[in-house]
């Protein structure tokens, strides 16, 4: 199956600010954009329904544990809660 790309008139690419560089495509489900300047793509489902992974990278989502200062990030691991909602009962209550 071809894709068609076409160009999008007068379209701004939001990375280099080209105009004129922003060509679209789209398979079945879901519509890209991308930019012939730079490496700008972005996709989003036909349904609306947001993309989950062509994120811009950002120092939000790197994978690495360390920041810029060299500082380590302990990551986050879970702990189990444990609740007892239900201690067991000193029977301490039989003074009288
Ligand atoms: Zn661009």
């Amino acid at each position: 199956m071809s894709v068609i790309k076409r160009f999008v008139a007068g379209a701004v690419c939001p990375r280099c600010g080209q105009m004129d560089t922003i060509r679209v495509y789209r398979n079945e489900i879901r519509e890209y954009r991308e930019c012939v300047r730079c490496d700008y793509r972005d996709g989003q489902n036909l349904d609306g329904s947001p993309e989950p992974v062509s994120e811009l990278q950002t120092r939000v989502n790197q994978p690495s544990t360390t920041n810029t200062s060299g500082a380590k990030i302990a990551p986050v691991t879970a702990q189990p809660v444990k609740f007892d909602p239900n201690p067991t009962t000193n029977t301490d209550d039989e003074d009288n």
